[in-house]
């Protein structure tokens, strides 16, 4: 008896370890807590033939790298604007397949839905995506959960332009995210069929004038690495 209890709690300690860890849900970024006046500038459900080689066009012209959130459809359909935003050093980022809601959603559907993109994504060659974000900002707990379990970590924002609304005109929308910039900031854009001249037209007249203010532009990848404490 003396003898096999060390077995017999060994085998305990590894039934324990062998279980999976309970799901973590993903952690949701809106601001990155940084002193660095650092910027990131988002565009999501792109790419569009339209509007996607415009914002590329606006970016390079000002050396600034940005991240987009692919809905992998669209993808499919125009790989060559991903090989684009690839070769011109972009950060690629998911937001589904089908531009999902994640809402009332079961895990399968959830996996699904993020999966696929990340293959496609993978097949365009993309490095595997590990930010997230969320159609129509919505993610509740199965999807925050779901994704955790699956490496992803959802990138919100903190600046919104409202552009898909077709309302703002482009000085209107540059001068609104010149007033609300603050270190760390994350900029939501539309590059995808939301996206419009207007859009254009405000990320040309706001990188010069937050680089004036001192900003730098880099991508939620980038900006995730100078985040100065750990969030609780
Ligand atoms: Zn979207």
């Amino acid at each position: 008896m003396v003898r096999t209890l060390p077995l017999f709690s060994g085998l305990i300690v590894g039934w324990f370890l062998s279980q999976p860890s309970p799901a973590k849900p993903a952690p949701v970024i809106r601001q990155v807590i940084t002193t660095k006046k650092v910027l990131a500038l988002t565009f999501d459900d792109g790419p569009s033939r339209t509007w996607t080689p415009k914002v590329l066009a606006a970016l390079n012209h000002d050396h600034v790298k940005a991240t987009f959130f692919i809905v992998g459809s669209h993808a499919t359909k125009r790989p060559d604007l991903i090989r684009a935003e690839l070769k011109d050093g972009m950060n690629i980022g998911s937001h589904g397949t089908e531009h999902l809601l994640l809402r009332n959603k079961s895990a399968d559907v959830i996996r699904q839905e993020v999966q696929t993109n990340a293959q496609i994504l993978e097949s365009l060659g993309s490095p595997k995506p590990t930010l997230y974000r969320m159609p129509g900002g919505i993610a509740d707990s199965t999807a925050l959960k779901t994704l955790g379990q699956m490496g992803y970590t959802v990138i919100g924002w903190s600046i919104d332009t409202r552009d898909w609304r077709h309302r703002n005109t482009a000085d209107t929308m540059a001068k609104m995210v010149e007033q609300q910039a603050s270190p760390g900031a994350i900029v939501i854009f539309h590059d995808g069929p939301n996206g419009s001249e207007a859009t254009v037209g405000a990320v040309k007249m706001l990188i010069p004038a937050l680089k004036r203010q001192g900003y730098q532009f880099v991508t939620v990848q980038q900006m995730l690495k100078l985040e100065h404490r750990p969030r609780i």
